[in-house]
């Protein structure tokens, strides 16, 4: 694109240059901080999202040259929604934090291949931080069919006020919270994911599993659930 603007002696700026159809530019229409360090943002892109299945991720435009991936959380037309975490405090986490309501920027958007997969099987949601984000627009979904009732969701934060999942919805009717450094809500877990998936009943052969959290947590929890004889564990690494 910079050459070609070179060559032709555009000053176009950078909100209305043409981009490649898989990028569009995008501009900041709300954001709201759910915990010291986790953001709900909501860009809107130009153009309507179509070709788009929940539990996919955009890639955007940090600053720099640089590009971070981040699910998407929610669509609605133009409107995309993310939930993002700035702990790491990289080139993403200072972007998100500095930015607000008008900031432009660019994002490439549907990517990925972590969707719903079609089957008959119990569904089991297992999850920390924001890796709940791919997970919201497939409940989304699953409530659609009419089949979130039979879903389950494990969530995991280190504290209580780290627990995301209050005020998201639609949620599957079973949610365990495990909370690792402080006593966990009434119904909840001590500890972590694991230790709630170590003691979860379910048939291998009539289970699905989606997991999705940091690399370590999702290899955890995949070792953990084939050592139980999980055959269907699908997993998305941030
Ligand atoms: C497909 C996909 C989807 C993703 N979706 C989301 C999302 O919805 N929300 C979200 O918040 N993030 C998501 N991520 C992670 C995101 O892309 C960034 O990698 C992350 O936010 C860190 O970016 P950063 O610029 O702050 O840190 P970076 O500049 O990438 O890294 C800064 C420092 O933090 C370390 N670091 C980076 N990631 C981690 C980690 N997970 N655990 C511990 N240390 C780490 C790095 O090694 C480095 O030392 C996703 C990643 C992928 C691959």
């Amino acid at each position: 694109m910079i050459q070609v603007a070179l060559k032709r002696g555009s000053t176009a700026p950078a909100a209305t240059a043409a981009l490649p159809e898989e990028k569009r530019h995008a501009v900041l229409v709300a954001k709201k901080q759910l915990t010291p360090t986790i953001w709900d943002i909501t860009f809107q892109i130009d153009g309507a999202l179509t070709a788009y299945a929940p539990g996919q991720f955009a890639r955007m435009h940090v600053g720099q040259g640089e590009w971070r991936d981040y699910s998407i959380a929610g669509v609605d037309s133009e409107a995309v929604r993310f939930l993002i975490s700035t702990r790491t405090g990289g080139d993403g986490s200072h972007f998100i934090e500095s930015a607000s309501v008008g900031t432009r920027t660019e994002i490439e958007l549907p990517l990925g291949e972590y969707t719903l997969v079609e089957s008959p099987r119990n569904k089991v949601f297992v999850a920390t931080g924001t890796g709940l984000t791919p997970f919201l627009p497939m409940f989304g979904a699953l409530a659609q069919q009419e089949r979130l009732g039979e879903a389950a969701l494990i969530f995991g934060c280190k504290t209580v006020a780290e627990d995301i999942t209050t005020g998201m919805a639609p949620l599957p009717a079973q949610v365990t919270r495990c909370v690792s450094r402080e006593p966990a809500p009434a119904g909840g877990v001590q500890g972590r994911v694991t230790d709630a998936l170590a003691r979860l009943a379910f048939d291998p052969a009539d289970t699905d599993f989606y997991v999705c959290g940091s690399s370590a947590m999702v290899t955890d929890c995949k070792a953990l659930l084939e050592r139980r004889g999980a055959v269907h564990v699908f997993i998305e690494s941030y």
